[in-house]
């Protein structure tokens, strides 16, 4: 009989490139560049989507959604999310809460914390209570201090969906 409760922890990180849209949950911040990939390169959607793979046990988002593939090319973070949701229903799983930190030094992202969070929460169907971003700069170390990466960590907790036991 498998555990009514399960944690799982993401991670993700992109280059940020001028002209692209910066954008976290969905959610567009203005700033001359963005994060960049083969999707929309949300590394906090990403890392969320590793969150609730990993407590699910169900592998990682490369698997799921190969960057290979044509079909994921400018996919949205939210919609990676849903996706993720979807599969976890199938295993019996819905999420309980996440909690997550955006690492950026550039821009200052104190302002836009909460607009993300509810972007993250609607994505997710969670109630804002349950959804926490948190943001850190790299106090000017490494790439992410440098201005040339955003990254994003995560954790999440599942319980078994209604009708799973
Ligand atoms: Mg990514």
């Amino acid at each position: 009989r498998p555990a009514l409760h399960r944690v799982g922890i993401g991670f993700d990180i992109h280059r940020l490139k001028r002209g692209r849209p910066f954008v976290l949950a969905g959610g567009r911040i203005p700033h001359a560049s963005g994060p960049d990939g083969h999707s929309d390169a949300d590394p906090l959607s990403h890392a969320v989507v590793d969150a609730l793979l990993g407590a699910a046990a169900l592998g990682d988002i490369g698997e799921h959604f190969p960057e290979a593939s044509p079909r994921w090319r400018g996919t949205s973070g939210p919609e990676f999310l849903r996706r993720t949701l979807a599969l976890l229903a199938g295993a019996g799983w819905r999420p309980v809460n996440v909690d997550a930190t955006v690492f950026c030094e550039r821009p200052k992202l104190g302002p836009h914390k909460r607009a993300v969070e509810a972007a993250l929460a609607r994505a997710l169907g969670l109630p804002a209570s349950a959804v926490n971003v948190k943001a850190k700069t790299m106090e000017g170390l490494g790439p992410v201090g440098t201005g040339k990466a955003l990254a994003a960590q995560a954790v999440a907790s599942l319980a078994r969906a209604p009708g799973q036991g």
